[in-house]
C-alpha cells in the first residue's frame, strides 16, 4: 500500500487545478468577457503545446488523450445541435474507457509496433464515433435510454454513469496500490474533471474551461515528472546525487552526514546474478528511506548511500544510522530459484561525521564520512564508525 502522504501530495496538486477551475466556471460573471471569448484559442494553443512536450519527452499516452480530447472539442464547436448531441452520448460513454485504457498501457515509442497499435485504436475509434454520428444506429441509442438509477442523470447516460464509477474503483484501487502514484492521480482528477465538464455541460464555458482543466493538470504532471527523473534515482526511488548536491548547498551551520555502503555486494551480485542484486538495492533503499532523527537518503551511486541529517550533530545521528545498519542486518532477503528459496543477510557499513569549521565545503566533509566509511570497512564490515 501506498505512503498516505505520497498519496496527498499526488492527489492534491491536480485537484487544486480541478477546484480552481470549477470556481473560475462559479464565478465567471466576474472574468472579463474578452477573456471568456478567447478560451478557446487558449485551449488549442495549450494542448499544441503539452502535446508537443509529451512527444519530444516520449510521454506518448498523453497524445493519445490530448489529440482526440481536441477532436471532440472541434466537434462540439462545428457540429450541428443534432450530431453534437450525439458526439456527446458516444464520448460519455468511450473517452472514460479510453482514459483508463491509455493510463493502464505502458510507455512505448510512437513508432513502435505499439506505437503504431495504439494509433491505429485511435483512428479506428474515431472513425466509429464518426460513423454513428452520421448514420446513428437505433440499437445504440437506446442503451442511453437504459434506467438504472432512481436519480436524474441527465444530460448524462445511466450507462456512462455505471462506466465512471467503475473506472473510479480502478483508479482508487491504482492509487492505493500502484507505485505510479503521479500517473494515477492525475488520471483520477481528469476523469472527474471530465465528468464535471460533461455533466454542467450547458453551463456558459463549461466545456473550454473543464478541457483546459485536463491540460494544465497534464502539463503539471509533465513538469513533474521531468522534475523525478531529473532528481530521483529509477530504481531505489530515492533522491539522487543530484538531489543531494542541491541539499548540501541549502545546509545551514551545523549538519551530519553519513556515507553508506552494502559489504560485499560483488560477491552478492557474483553469486546471485545482478537483477537480485537490484533487488537487494530496493530492500536496502527503502530502509534507508525510512531514516529518523530528521535525516534524508540518497542514493549516492551504485551501492553506496548518503544520509543527510540537518542542523543534528553526530552523536544524535549515529543513532538513527546504528537503528538502520541493525534493522538491514536482521532483515532477511529470500533469494528464490526455480527449486527452492534461501534466505540471506544483507550488511551495510557506514561512515558517520559532523561538520567541522576545518570543512571548506559540505564536500570535504563528505570526503570525511568516506574515511570513516573505509575504517569500518576495515575493522570488519556491518559497523557504523563514527568521527
Ligand atoms: P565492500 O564490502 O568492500 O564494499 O565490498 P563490495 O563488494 O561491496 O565492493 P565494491 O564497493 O567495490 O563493489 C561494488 C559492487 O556493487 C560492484 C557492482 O557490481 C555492484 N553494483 C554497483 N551498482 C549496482 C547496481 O545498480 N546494481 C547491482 N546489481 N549491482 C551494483
Ligand atoms: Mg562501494
Ligand atoms: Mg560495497
Amino acid at each position: 500500500m501506498n505512503n498516505p502522504k505520497a498519496i496527498f501530495v499526488n492527489v492534491a496538486i491536480p485537484l487544486l487545478i480541478a477546484i480552481t477551475f470549477a470556481l473560475l466556471v462559479f464565478y465567471q460573471n466576474k472574468i472579463p468577457s474578452f477573456l471568456l471569448g478567447i478560451l478557446p484559442y487558449v485551449f488549442y494553443i495549450l494542448s499544441a503545446i503539452v502535446m508537443f512536450i509529451s512527444w519530444h519527452f516520449n510521454r506518448n499516452r498523453f497524445l493519445f488523450v490530448l489529440f482526440p480530447l481536441v477532436l471532440i472539442y472541434i466537434g462540439f464547436e462545428f457540429l450541428p445541435a443534432s450530431k453534437a448531441t450525439l458526439l456527446f452520448k458516444y464520448i460519455s460513454i468511450i473517452f472514460p474507457l479510453h482514459l483508463l485504457i491509455f493510463l493502464i498501457l505502458s510507455e512505448r515509442g510512437l513508432f513502435s509496433l505499439w506505437g503504431n497499435l495504439k494509433t491505429a485504436f485511435v483512428v479506428i475509434e474515431t472513425g466509429i464515433i464518426i460513423w454513428f454520428i452520421e448514420y446513428p444506429n437505433p440499437m445504440i441509442l437506446d442503451i442511453f435510454k437504459i434506467k438504472l438509477f432512481i436519480f436524474d442523470t441527465f444530460p448524462l447516460s445511466d450507462i456512462s454513469i455505471v462506466i465512471g464509477l467503475f473506472i473510479l474503483f480502478i483508479m482508487f484501487s491504482l492509487i492505493l496500490f500502484n507505485h505510479f502514484l503521479m500517473y494515477n492521480g492525475s488520471f483520477l482528477l481528469i476523469l472527474i474533471s471530465l465528468y464535471a465538464t460533461l455533466y454542467f455541460v450547458r453551463v456558459q464555458n463549461v466545456i473550454e474551461l473543464g478541457f483546459i482543466a485536463i491540460v494544465l493538470i497534464i502539463l503539471v504532471l509533465l513538469i513533474r515528472e521531468a522534475y523525478r527523473l531529473a532528481f530521483y534515482d529509477e530504481l531505489t526511488s530515492l533522491p539522487g546525487r543530484r538531489a543531494l548536491i542541491e541539499d548540501m548547498a541549502k545546509l545551514g551551520r551545523k549538519y551530519t552526514l553519513a556515507m553508506c555502503d552494502i559489504d560485499h555486494f560483488k560477491k552478492f551480485n557474483d553469486t546471485y546474478g545482478h537483477d537480485t542484486g537490484d533487488e537487494v538495492l530496493k530492500m536496502v533503499a527503502s530502509k534507508l528511506a525510512n531514516v529518523g532523527g530528521g535525516g534524508k537518503a540518497y542514493r549516492y551511486g551504485g551501492e553506496e548511500f548518503t544520509l543527510l541529517f540537518p542542523s543534528k550533530d553526530v552523536d544524535e545521528s549515529f543513532v538513527h544510522a546504528d537503528i538502520l545498519r541493525e534493522s538491514i542486518a536482521k532483515t532477511p532477503f529470500v533469494v528464490r530459484n526455480k527449486k527452492s528459496a534461501k534466505k540471506i543477510f544483507i550488511n551495510i557499513s557506514a561512515g558517520i561525521v559532523q561538520n567541522s569549521s576545518k570543512d571548506k565545503d559540505p564536500f570535504a566533509t563528505m570526503k570525511r564520512a568516506d574515511n570513516a566509511l573505509y575504517k569500518a570497512k576495515k575493522a570488519g564490515r556491518n559497523t557504523v564508525i563514527k568521527e
